[in-house]
């Protein structure tokens, strides 16, 4: 025998105790992007790597350096999917969706790959939850997407997150911003790492996003975006600062956040926690007005953005906010092998009334019964014995008091029916 089989470095495991947190972030997800009008839409992980190269940009870290690639069978190059905006538009395209209907909005929740150094918040296989709303320029999307996740984070109790805002232009304006970072940095280039000195050459603005200190340091007083605006990315921001400011959406211009795609226009923001450490950003997102038409669709603006659900749930459970699994409704103790089967009959009834039911499948003494009974903090054990199915009663015992009653098993469906309305009333 080999040794035990490791996951694959920088994959994890979501296991029973943390998924119950997840699943909570899912559903009130999906809960509030249906709330926000989203439709949900369902990619393949997996698509051709030029999708990728193309719209994320061939001199981006994600492409250059992160990407799951690989020939398939069929000597085709693919690659697992590193983000889902390229999907979900080559979908949008390949179905000819903006046919029937050019403005939609859409949502999908998976897992991405970018083969990064792990570290805590950065993992091979992670998972976003990604909305997109394609069709219509107006900063009114810009705002609705953050609105939605003002509400969306509100409704997780997470209120100490900082929304920043910057604009990156768009095509009219950005190559004088390009020009204006050139010379800038034209005479501070061998003070850049060797990465940044090749951004330079291709494209510029990634230097922004270099984690280097030195970098850093030497953009300090370098042209901003803002300054380079044309005037109808300036109207384009000032709008959507309107309507955050009607809406009272707190946030900040940041004129240093540029996002490590290439196709961003306009609008970009993050969402960013002080409790993450070094992975403090949370979400990201922006405008990507070209990327469409680029694709070889329709000439079409769009935004969206993706929220890194490993970095979110990790706020949660540091925040004491972990979810468990509900108590169960019912344990049903069979007292010997031959109230097996009525318990076992019993156990299926009160399931598809919609009770959390469970037994003991191993079987076992009736202390050993009701000790599990006990760790799966059961609200009420029914016990079938043979006594009481001589009789037909079944004894009902409540955890919580100790109370016990016998029931006719002629009237035992009608009260478990009468459990179930209550834990409606509950909710
Ligand atoms: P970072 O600067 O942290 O590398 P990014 O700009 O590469 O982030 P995006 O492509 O904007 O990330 O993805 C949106 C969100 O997805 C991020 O804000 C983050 O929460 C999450 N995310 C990105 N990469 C990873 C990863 N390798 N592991 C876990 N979460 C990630
Ligand atoms: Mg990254």
């Amino acid at each position: 025998m080999e040794g035990r089989i490791q996951a694959v470095r920088g994959m994890k495991d979501i296991l029973p105790g943390e998924v119950e947190t997840w699943q909570a972030v899912e559903a009130l997800a999906r809960k509030i992007l249906e709330i926000y009008g989203f439709s949900e839409i369902r990619i393949p992980l997996l698509e051709r790597t030029e999708l990728f190269a193309r719209s994320i940009g061939e001199a981006t870290d994600i492409v250059e350096k992160e990407m799951y690639t690989f020939r398939d069978r069929s000597d085709i190059s693919v690659t697992l999917r590193p983000e889902a905006t390229a999907g979900i538009l080559r979908a949008y395209i390949q179905h000819g969706l903006y046919r029937t209907q050019p403005f939609q909005k859409f949502y999908c929740i998976g897992p991405m790959f970018r083969y990064e150094r792990p570290q805590k918040g950065r993992y091979r296989q992670f998972h976003q939850i990604d909305a997109e709303i394609l069709g219509s320029p107006d900063p009114r999307c810009d705002a609705e997407l953050l609105a939605m996740l003002r509400t969306l984070f509100e409704g997780m109790g997470l209120r100490e997150l900082d929304f920043q805002i910057n604009s990156l232009g768009c095509r009219s304006c950005r190559p004088s911003f390009k020009e204006a970072i050139l010379s800038f940095l034209r005479d501070r280039e061998t003070r850049l790492c060797e990465d940044c000195r090749r951004r330079l050459q291709i494209n510029p603005l990634r230097i922004f996003d270099c984690k280097v200190p030195q970098c850093q340091e030497n953009l300090r007083g370098a042209p901003q975006t803002l300054e380079h605006l044309c005037g109808p990315c300036r109207d384009h921001l000032e709008s959507l600062e309107r309507h955050l400011n009607s809406l009272e959406i707190p946030y900040t211009v940041n004129s240093l956040i540029v996002r490590g795609l290439d196709y961003y226009t306009r609008t970009i923001f993050e969402v960013i926690s002080s409790d993450l450490g070094a992975q403090n950003a949370v979400c990201g997102g922006g405008r990507y007005d070209n990327l469409i038409e680029e694709l070889g669709g329709p000439d079409m603006p769009a935004i969206g953005f993706a929220i890194g659900e490993e970095r979110l749930v990790s706020l949660l459970l540091e925040g004491g906010r972990q979810r468990s699994r509900p108590p169960l409704d019912l344990f049903v103790v069979a007292v010997d092998a031959r109230a097996e089967s009525e318990a076992f009959l019993w156990l299926d009834r009160a399931r598809r009334l919609g009770l959390r039911a469970e037994t003991d499948l191993r079987g076992g003494s009736l202390k050993s019964q009701l000790r599990r009974a006990h760790k799966l903090s059961a609200r009420r054990v029914l016990i079938l014995g043979e006594r009481e199915l001589h009789q037909r009663r079944a004894l009902l015992k409540a955890m919580d008091s100790g109370e016990q009653e016998e029931v006719p098993l002629d009237r035992l469906e009608a009260q478990m029916a009468e459990w179930v309305q209550g834990l409606r009333e509950e909710k």
